[in-house]
C-alpha cells in the first residue's frame, strides 16, 4: 500500500483541475482493502478514484483518496455459447474491450474507447452507441465499508439504469468495487441500432453485402467515430458528456414540441410503471440539443467553456478551476430550466460542491 499526504489531484482527473487530497492511498491488490479498512473508520471521508474521467473537483478533498490499481483478466466459466470473465477493477476499460474483440467475443465492442477503469464502469452503467454495461455485466465484487465484509452483488442487486446504479447513489462510498464479472457471447450479437455506426461501417468496409461485421470491426468503427466527435482530454481536458439526457413526461414533451417542432425525443421503457398512460410515458430529450438551442455551444467564461463542437461537453481551456467549470455548468442548468422547464443533472460526480 502506497500512502502520501497533501497530494495534487491534477494528474488524476481528466478535467486537469487543481485540487489536493489530505491523504492519497494506492493499492495494487484487492486484499489490501482489508488493511485499509482496519486503518480507517467507515464514516471517515473516503473517495475511491479510478482514472478520474467522470469527476469534477470543485474543492480540495478533506479525506482519503483511494485508487485501486489491481490488475488481471481471467476466464472463470465457459461453454460453447459464452464465456464469463473476471476482471480486476484497476484494469483499463478500453484495454478490456480490445482484449475481448481480439478474442472474437461479443458484448463490449460498442463501448470501445470510453476512458476509465473497469471498476468504475458499473458506477454509472456506462453506455454508448446503443449498448449499456448492464447488457453483459454478471456480478460485482465489493468491499462493504459499513459492514466491513466482502460481497458479491448480482446485476439486479447493483440496480443499474440509465447512467445510474446503487453505487452512483452511494455518496458516502460505502462500497469499493474490487472486480467485475462479465458474460460475453461467442456468437455474433452485433448491436447496430445507432444510425451513425451502421452508416460508418457501410462507408468504410469493403466486405461483401450480407456478411457480418466482426466485433473487432465494430469496436474500430466506434473508436473512429468517437475520435472524430469528442475532444481528447489530453488536448482539451474534459469529462465527456457533462449532463445526462433528461427524461420528461410525454405531456411535457408534446407541449415543448408545439413550441420547438424540431426538438428530438425518444421513448423510454419505464421500469417503475411498465404500462403508463400515453401522457405519463417517459420521453428522453437530448441535453446537447437543449444547450445548443440556448446558445451555449462554444461559450467560454475565462478558461471554463463548452466545447465548440459538442454542446454536451464542458472543457478546461487551460487553468480553469473546478469551481469555474461548475459555475458555468450551473448557469447553463438555470438557463435551460428557465427556457424549457427542464432540469439538467450532471453526469460526473461533483466533489466538494
Ligand atoms: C472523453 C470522454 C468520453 C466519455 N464517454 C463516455 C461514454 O460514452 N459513456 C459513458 O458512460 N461515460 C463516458 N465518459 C465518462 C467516463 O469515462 C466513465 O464514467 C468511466 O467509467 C469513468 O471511469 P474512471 O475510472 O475514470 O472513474 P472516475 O472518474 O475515477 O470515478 C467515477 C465515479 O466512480 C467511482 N469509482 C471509481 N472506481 C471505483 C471503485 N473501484 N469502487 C467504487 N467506486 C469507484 C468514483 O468514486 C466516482 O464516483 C467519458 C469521459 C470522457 C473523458
Amino acid at each position: 500500500m502506497k500512502q502520501s499526504h497533501q497530494i495534487s489531484m491534477k494528474p488524476f482527473n481528466s478535467f486537469a483541475v487543481e485540487a489536493s487530497a489530505d491523504t492519497y492511498v494506492e493499492i495494487n491488490h484487492w486484499y489490501e482493502l482489508d488493511e485499509l479498512d482496519a486503518a480507517q473508520s467507515a464514516d471517515a471521508p473516503l473517495l475511491c478514484l479510478g482514472e478520474g474521467s467522470n469527476v469534477l473537483f470543485v474543492d480540495d478533498y478533506p479525506g482519503t483518496v483511494l485508487r485501486i490499481r489491481n490488475q488481471g483478466i481471467s476466464v472463470v466459466d465457459e461453454d460453447d455459447e459464452q464465456l464469463v470473465l473476471r476482471v480486476a477493477a484497476g484494469e483499463s476499460w478500453h484495454q478490456l474491450v480490445t482484449w475481448s474483440v481480439n478474442h472474437d467475443l461479443w458484448g463490449l465492442e460498442n463501448l470501445a474507447l470510453i476512458p476509465g477503469s473497469v471498476g468504475a464502469a458499473p458506477i454509472q452503467n456506462i453506455g454508448a452507441y446503443g449498448v449499456e454495461l448492464a447488457h453483459c455485466l454478471q456480478s460485482v465484487q465489493v468491499f462493504d465499508r459499513q459492514q466491513s465484509c466482502w460481497l458479491r452483488m448480482s446485476l439486479d442487486e447493483a440496480d443499474l439504469s440509465y447512467r445510474d446504479s446503487l453505487f452512483k447513489r452511494d455518496q458516502d462510498q460505502r462500497y469499493l468495487i474490487s472486480e467485475v464479472c462479465f458474460c460475453l457471447s461467442k456468437r455474433p450479437e452485433p448491436v447496430l441500432t445507432y444510425p451513425g455506426l451502421i452508416d460508418y461501417l457501410q462507408r468504410h468496409s469493403d466486405r461483401e453485402a450480407g456478411r457480418e461485421y466482426s466485433s473487432f470491426e465494430i469496436a474500430e468503427a466506434v473508436s473512429a467515430i468517437r475520435r472524430s466527435k469528442l475532444p481528447d482530454p489530453s488536448q482539451l481536458p474534459n469529462a465527456g458528456s457533462f449532463f445526462k439526457n433528461p427524461q420528461v413526461r410525454a405531456a411535457q414533451y408534446h407541449g415543448l414540441k408545439e413550441q420547438y417542432p424540431n426538438i428530438p425525443g425518444f421513448a423510454v421503457d419505464s421500469h417503475d410503471d411498465p404500462y403508463p398512460s400515453e401522457e405519463d410515458s417517459l420521453i428522453k430529450l437530448s441535453a446537447g440539443w437543449l444547450i445548443e438551442q440556448a446558445g451555449w455551444k462554444g461559450h467560454r467564461l475565462g478558461d471554463a467553456g463548452v466545447a465548440p463542437g459538442h454542446a454536451l461537453v464542458m472543457v478546461n481551456h487551460g487553468s480553469a478551476s473546478g469551481r469555474d467549470i461548475w459555475s458555468l455548468a450551473q448557469a447553463i442548468q438555470s438557463d435551460v430550466h428557465s427556457r424549457f422547464g427542464v432540469s439538467l443533472q450532471p453526469e460526473p460526480r461533483i466533489i466538494g460542491a
